[in-house]
């Protein structure tokens, strides 16, 4: 790894923006790595790799030993390179303009509050988007959200690319290491920093076969 300065701001932009998972919303401390993670995607770091370590909390929960996998048992290089020409290869669609309501998702939750005092809550189209999950598109072409990678034994779409990219990019390195696979998640190091990805998983009778995805090389 280049010699870069790893303090808690470079690890914020990796912590989960959703607000029903507090115990993800921070870069935390936990059995002797500082922690970002937003439920897809994990990145531990020693804490002797980070400068500003009484800036960042101790927290107990969620436990991330329990989702690191014990074996390591693989050590294949994958580049910033290959995923890059693999985003390239996959069909395009209009970017769009996701709406930050829903999330994208086109629903909402509501809660009504009765006369009684009962709270009531439910799902129900998002009223800003009217249920698209999006406001138009940018003009933009980008990889179709649908396509299917299969790289370290699973399936991941463009958004988990992009995440792994960004994880290089942002320890300025042109490469890491695919270490383990399970059917959920796969584990890659750069050098003694972890990262944790989920798989996308696919439902469905008519799923495709690994080699009918953009197979990364
Ligand atoms: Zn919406």
């Amino acid at each position: 790894m280049a010699e870069i300065k790893i303090t808690k701001d470079l690890l914020v932009p990796f912590v989960s923006k959703d607000e029903t998972r507090p115990g993800l919303a921070d870069v935390f401390r936990q059995h002797g790595y500082v922690i970002a993670s937003d439920g897809h995607l994990l990145i531990r770091v020693p804490e002797n790799m980070v400068d500003d370590l009484e800036q960042i909390p101790e927290q107990g929960l969620p436990n991330t030993d329990s989702v690191i996998p014990k074996e390591l048992p693989w050590n294949k290089p994958i580049t910033k390179d290959c995923l890059m020409k693999a985003l390239d290869k996959a069909p395009k669609v209009e970017e769009k303009v996701r709406c930050e309501d829903c999330h994208g998702s086109g629903k909402v939750e509501w809660t009504y509050e009765a006369q009684n005092g009962h709270e009531y809550t439910d799902t129900f189209e998002c009223p800003v988007c009217h249920g698209k999950g999006h406001h138009g598109v940018t003009g933009k072409l980008v990889p179709d959200p649908q396509q299917l990678y299969s790289l370290a034994g699973g399936a991941m779409n463009p958004e988990c690319l992009y995440d792994l990219i960004r994880v290089m990019e942002t320890f300025k390195v042109k490469k890491m290491s695919q270490r383990s696979s399970d059917n959920f998640k796969a584990m890659f190091t750069i050098g003694e920093v972890q990262i944790l990805k989920t798989f996308v998983i696919i439902e469905g009778e008519d799923k495709p076969l690994l080699d009918e995805m953009i197979n990364i090389r």
